[in-house]
């Protein structure tokens, strides 16, 4: 298979995780602002959104996505001919740091 192909699923399936937190994080919003008022948790409210079964459902395919982007990471890893290059980055004004990373995969080794 193409390192394209991986490349593009491993950038789509990004996209989904950084969906998919924001999804888990409204029904996070959902599920305290009926927790902090009392005269909601037991009307229909509370029962046309079930906060703990829609977030679980929600983390059940962050999780599995997750997995599918750390298989993506492995074949990108295997197919790709690295190019390392190293760069000084700058943390903040008075540190920076160096990296090695494939410009083309965009791996990073730990030295
Ligand atoms: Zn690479």
């Amino acid at each position: 298979m193409d390192i394209n192909y991986f490349l593009l699923l491993k950038s789509k399936y990004t996209i989904i995780l950084d969906n998919l937190n924001s999804i888990i994080s409204e029904c996070d919003d959902i599920c305290n602002h009926i927790n902090e008022n009392d005269s909601l948790q037991n009307t229909k409210l509370c029962i046309l959104f079930n906060s703990d079964v829609n977030r679980n459902f929600f983390i059940e395919k962050r999780r599995h996505i997750y997995d599918l982007k750390v298989i993506c990471d492995q074949r990108i890893y295997s197919l790709c001919k690295h190019n390392f290059i190293t760069e000084s980055i700058d943390i903040d004004p008075d540190t920076s740091k160096t990296i090695t990373f494939c410009d083309f995969c965009g791996f990073t080794q730990r030295l």
